[in-house]
């Protein structure tokens, strides 16, 4: 460490932990700024040229006020891709890398017709059309902000996906194709867990993004499952990222809705994260 990254850590301690203010300090200076890792491990004396001094600066400024990381970057890594992100979007979780990954795995080499429910930046489906090539994917969202985004991560990533705006909670949706996968990450928060979040989630992503309608832990599911009901195949699957206090009501609601060979996967944190269910 030398003065500089010194300086910067102790800066953000003011705001963040001193584990988060080290990785910070790091992050800005080997990614953001372009300065040497070398020269930064070594402790070489760094002298910063006006205009690099003044966007750290304007760096601190930003994440003291609690903005993400990613959206001062401008992007987020998901799946071993750079997806574009911004206050119009969620920013993509560890956690949804497992739902791709399940997904991935059960459908390897073959060509599903794929529908994303809520895509935001893009990062479920944009990632499963790049590891199924053969799959047809779509996407909707309710956010205009967020299909011009996942629309640029699409062409910017270069696969086809199929964008829609689109309102699932609206009644009389109808789809002339049939999907033999449907997925969704909704948003899932309930007014009740606001206390409990980070100032850099709460003050900064989305809050049609996070937070459930009429604080109806099961809406988005229920809407959802009602659909495929309709626009899945008749083998197709439904896969949820859920939040995980509510695991057995999303299971219980696919059962009474005659879903099969439901299951309630748990994520990396061992908290139950993903449901499956099968039409
Ligand atoms: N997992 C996200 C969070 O904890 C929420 C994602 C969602 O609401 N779908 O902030």
């Amino acid at each position: 460490m030398n003065s500089l990254t010194s300086r910067i850590r102790q800066t953000l301690q003011k705001t963040y932990s001193p584990e988060e203010a080290k990785a910070l300090a790091m992050m800005i200076c080997c990614d953001m700024l372009g300065l040497n890792a070398l020269d930064i491990y070594t402790g070489k004396d760094i002298i910063l040229s006006a205009s690099t001094h003044c966007e750290l600066e304007n760096i601190l400024l930003r994440l003291q006020k609690h903005e993400p990381i990613q959206y001062i970057r401008g992007f987020a890594e998901f799946y071993g891709n750079s997806f574009r992100v911004a206050p119009g979007v969620l920013i993509p979780r560890p956690e949804t890398v497992e739902l791709v990954e399940m997904i991935v795995k059960e459908h390897t080499a073959m060509a599903p017709a794929v529908l994303d429910i809520g895509t935001g930046s893009g990062c479920i489906a944009i990632s499963l059309a790049k590891a199924l090539p053969k799959a047809k994917v779509t996407a909707w969202d309710i956010s205009e902000e967020a299909l011009t985004i996942a629309r640029y991560n699409s062409e910017k990533l270069e696969v086809n996906v199929r964008f829609e705006k689109q309102d699932v909670l609206l009644e009389g949706i109808s789809s002339e194709v049939q999907y033999d996968v449907i997925v969704s990450n909704p948003p899932y928060i309930l007014e009740g867990e606001k206390l409990a979040m980070e100032a850099n989630v709460l003050e900064w992503e989305p809050e049609q993004a996070l937070f459930v309608p009429d604080n109806d832990p099961l809406l988005f599911y229920r809407r959802i499952a009602d659909l495929g009901r309709e626009l899945l195949l008749p083998n197709g699957k439904i896969y949820f990222e859920i939040n995980q206090a509510y695991g057995n009501e999303v299971r219980d609601m696919l059962r009474e809705m005659h879903y099969k060979e439901i299951e309630v996967i748990n994520d990396f944190f061992g908290n139950p994260r993903m449901v499956k269910a099968n039409k």
